[in-house]
């Protein structure tokens, strides 16, 4: 019996739904990481091959940004009301903010791969011509 092809007509699916829950872009499937970060070398439901998908250091950054906007002012609150010693911050303040940033980083990376997949993401195709300071008149 032979086989079906392979399917084609995938329907545009929204990055938010796919990437924060860490979904392949393409059929919203297929897992997206191997493990706590890594990205898988393809969908197992599709066959999406994910080597276009390099978000670097985005997720991160955003994480942490995401995180020092919302726990500063959750932090100033809890020390100008409360008024905790210092220990308490040690105890509690730095491992809810350090938690918050691993707790985001999975889906900040879910959807960052799937926005590049949508905006179809592809490595650079030109070269550097020169190096730091070359041709620079700043010395
Ligand atoms: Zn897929």
């Amino acid at each position: 019996m032979d086989e079906p092809p392979p399917r084609t007509d995938y329907p545009p699916l929204s990055t938010l739904s796919t990437g924060l829950r860490c979904r392949c872009p393409r059929c919203g499937k297929g897992p997206l990481l191997r493990g706590y970060l890594t990205i898988r070398d393809a969908c197992p439901a599709c066959g999406l091959d994910y080597g276009f998908a390099d978000p670097a250091d985005g997720p991160a950054f955003f994480g942490m940004s995401l995180v020092g906007l919302v726990g500063l002012p959750l932090f100033m609150w809890f020390e100008f009301t409360v008024h905790p010693p210092i220990w308490v911050h040690a105890v509690v303040t730095a491992p809810l903010l350090l938690g918050a940033c691993l707790a985001v980083l999975r889906p900040l990376k879910g959807w960052m791969v799937s926005e590049q997949y949508v905006h179809k993401a592809a490595p650079p195709e030109w070269a550097s011509v020169g190096k730091h300071g070359e041709g620079s008149k700043w010395r």
